[in-house]
Order: C-alpha cells, then sequence, then structure tokens
C-alpha cells in the first residue's frame, strides 16, 4: 500500500472545527487506498502564547524547560486529532516525539534529527491505524525532550516520510501551493504544478515562507517528493521534486524577495591581504549573518567594501563597525537600511544566456537604480531601493511571462 505522510499547520488544526475537517480529509485519503501517518503542528498561535508565558518570567529561558513547554503545544493536537478520527470511525494513535524515538541531538530549541526508530509506527499500520505524530519535537539521548526550531513541524514530516520511505509528503497549510511570487504583490502570480528541490531551496532561503528550508535540505537529501497543498481547499497543490528530463523547464521559476535587508559600506579601507577577514570576522562573532559582499577595485592604496545583513541585525553590524573603525582606518562607514531583495529563480538559467540582461533593463526601464548584484547557477538578485519593490517584482513578473503557462 502506498505509505502517505500529511503534515498540517497550525492554522489548519487552528480549532476543533479544524480538526474535524482535517480528520475527514485523513480518512478520505485513507480510504483511496493509502497508509497514513500525520504530523501536526501546534494550534495556531499557542507555540507564540508559549514562548510569551516563559518571557514573563525569564528574560532567556533555560533551554532545556523552554523545550519541555514548547513540546507541549504538538501533544495537545496529536490527542485532540487523534480522537476526532476515532469519532469519525477510524482507528487512530497518537505518539509525542519522543515515544516514536525521534532521536536528536542535545543542542534544546534548534536540534537536528539524528534517527527514527518506525517499528511502533508500522505495527499501527499494519493494524490499519492512522498514526498522528508530534512535530517540532524529539529526545536526546538521554531522554531530555528536544524541539528543532520554529516551524520545526515541516521536519519531522520529512524526516519521518524519509525514514519509512514514503511514497510522499504532504505538506498541508493555509495556501494551496508555491506560487511564482508572492500573490500579495502580483495578483497575477501562478501556483507552480512542479518545482524542483533546488530551486524550492532558493526561494525559502530568499523569502518565500511556504516552507522550512531545512525540511527542503532534508527532502533532498532522501529525495522524498514533498507536496504543498491547502487543508482549506481541494486541488493539486504544488509538487517538489528531484529535477529530471520530464519536468518543464521554464527559463525563470519565481521571484522571492526580501524585505529584511540592510547593507553596510565602509568607504577608504586599506586594499591589503587579510581585509576582508578583518572586517567580517568581528561580525561573525557579533552572531550576524552577511549574505552579499562587494569590494571595489581599489585606488590609492584603498578600496570600498559594502556587505549586506538582516535588518534586524544591522545597528549591531553598524555597532561593530564602528568601535572597528580605528583599528581599520577606514575613513567612513555609511549604512542604509531601506533596502530589498529582489531575486530571480530558476534552473532553466543554466541553459540560458540572457536572463540577467533582460532583468536589468526591466528594471532600467522603470527607473529602478540597482545597488548590487548576485548571481549564482540559478539565481540572479538584486538590491534597490525598498520603496520599488512591488514595482520591480510585478515588471519583472510580468517581462518574464510568469503569469502563463
Ligand atoms: N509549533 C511550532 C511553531 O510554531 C512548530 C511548527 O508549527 O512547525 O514554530
Ligand atoms: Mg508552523
Amino acid at each position: 500500500m502506498p505509505l502517505i505522510v500529511q503534515k498540517y499547520g497550525g492554522t489548519s488544526v487552528g480549532s476543533t472545527e479544524r480538526i474535524i475537517a482535517v480528520a475527514k480529509k485523513i480518512i478520505a485519503a485513507k480510504s483511496q487506498g493509502n497508509d497514513i501517518v500525520v504530523v501536526v503542528s501546534a494550534m495556531s498561535g499557542e507555540t507564540n502564547r508559549l514562548v510569551s508565558l516563559a518571557k514573563e518570567i525569564a528574560e532567556s529561558p533555560n533551554a532545556r524547560e523552554f523545550d519541555v513547554l514548547l513540546a507541549t503545544g504538538e501533544q495537545v493536537t496529536i490527542s485532540l486529532l487523534s480522537m476526532a478520527l476515532a469519532e469519525q470511525g477510524c482507528p487512530a494513535r497518537s505518539y509525542t516525539g519522543g515515544q516514536v524515538s525521534i532521536l536528536t541531538d542535545n543542542v534544546h530549541n534548534k536540534a537536528r534529527i539524528l534517527e527514527i526508530t518506525d517499528k511502533k509506527i508500522h505495527n499501527d499500520l499494519n493494524q490499519g491505524k492512522v498514526v498522528v505524530v508530534a512535530g517540532f519535537q524529539g529526545i536526546d539521548v538521554e531522554g531530555n525532550i528536544t524541539t528543532l526550531g520554529r516551524g520545526g513541524s515541516d521536519t519531522t514530516a520529512v524526516a519521518l516520510a524519509a525514514a519509512l520511505k514514503a511514497d510522499e509528503c504532504q505538506i498541508y497549510t493555509d495556501v494551496d501551493g508555491v506560487y511564482t511570487t508572492d500573490p500579495r504583490v502580483v495578483p497575477d502570480a501562478r501556483r507552480l504544478e512542479q518545482i524542483c528541490f533546488e530551486e524550492m531551496l532558493e526561494m525559502a532561503s530568499l523569502g518565500s515562507k511556504v516552507l522550512q528550508i531545512r525540511s527542503v535540505e532534508f527532502a533532498s537529501k532522501y529525495n522524498v517528493p514533498l507536496r504543498v497543498l491547502s487543508s482549506f481547499e481541494d486541488g493539486n497543490g504544488t509538487l517538489i521534486k528531484m529535477e529530471n528530463d520530464k519536468m518543464e523547464k521554464a527559463l525563470i521559476s519565481g521571484i522571492a524577495f526580501s524585505r529584511d535587508e540592510a547593507k553596510l559600506t565602509l568607504i577608504g579601507v586599506k586594499d591589503s591581504p587579510g581585509i576582508a577577514a578583518h572586517i567580517l570576522t568581528p561580525i561573525s562573532e557579533a552572531n550576524v549573518e552577511v549574505d552579499m559582499i562587494i569590494q571595489n577595485k581599489g585606488k590609492n592604496n584603498t578600496t570600498d567594501f559594502t556587505f549586506t545583513v538582516h535588518r534586524n541585525d544591522y545597528a549591531k553590524a553598524l555597532n561593530t563597525l564602528t568601535n572597528l573603525s580605528k583599528e581599520l582606518e577606514v575613513k567612513e562607514i555609511l549604512g542604509d537600511d531601506k533596502i530589498v531583495k529582489i531575486s530571480l529563480v530558476g534552473v532553466g538559467m543554466r541553459s540560458h544566456a540572457g536572463i540577467a540582461s533582460t532583468m536589468f533593463k526591466t528594471l532600467a526601464d522603470e527607473g529602478i537604480n540597482i545597488q548590487m548584484i548576485s548571481t549564482s547557477e540559478i539565481k540572479i538578485s538584486v538590491i534597490v531601493n525598498e520603496k520599488y519593490l512591488e514595482l520591480g517584482v510585478r515588471s519583472l513578473h510580468t517581462a518574464f511571462d510568469l503569469e502563463k503557462v
């Protein structure tokens, strides 16, 4: 029998009515002749509620106890869903992460899954039961409860699908698939039937929030076909899988963007070996992640050095640079936290020249100045002023015919 792992996110199980509706969906999938393992998140808002309870008591709560607290959200939904299934005549059994031995390392609050023991699950499936597993949590070798980081239920689902060699891992959420870009910005954005892992990874890391990045990495590593679909409406959703010859190879699959960017520029730093490390080591020691980096051609033994960071880290990065400025003998430090990143993503780019120039010309025709550019095999990103985000994304969507199939 085909085995499907289904994951329902917080909004999909946000009320008892929703949980009853999800039980109906599960039973429908089972009655089509599939074995079903379900992973659920906490009811929407619940994990945030637990986080704020902890913060009322301690500014930085003890990591182990924090996990004990956060893991409770999912325990509520596994039990309620199993009850709802039983009420509708479908035998079901719920398990916490620890009970099905989702063994993780001991890094509390962002643990990584090491191993899953699937014996119990197979026994239940063989008895015709639906197995309902709490997402987002596991247990370390010493039996401590761990959690996998916010949004971690996606990762639980994919890891279970990999361990059980499931035929498909279906992620039910409040959107009906992966779109060419955010439909709130481009109303005629189109749902993609298929996209490959590499593209999805780029889209996810560039700001498309449909799936947790780690879950896509996991799916790609173990080659688990992933499908994103809506728990509110019927539809095929978007299938994410390994690239193959039969896949329609659009030049561009999607446009991702991120509003949370900031950049810092050092004017007139010494142009000598070691300078980039000298600037960026303290930045990484301050736990600030750097994205794009540009160093200009030097003149008179000095050069300008620019990099981007997440907007939340802007103040921290600026502070770190200011403290360094004596040592580095920089002339001036400039900062701008009113920038955004727009990226074109598509494996079709590999075999086609001219995508970049079409992109740049489209932006130029709209009078949009490009401040920084970075490219990879399947992606081109530009940094522009934040006021051009919507215009930029819309004009690129049209220029690359993304609304058309
Ligand atoms: N409940 C957890 C969170 O809100 C995990 C998840 O929903 O995936 O982050
Ligand atoms: Mg979630």
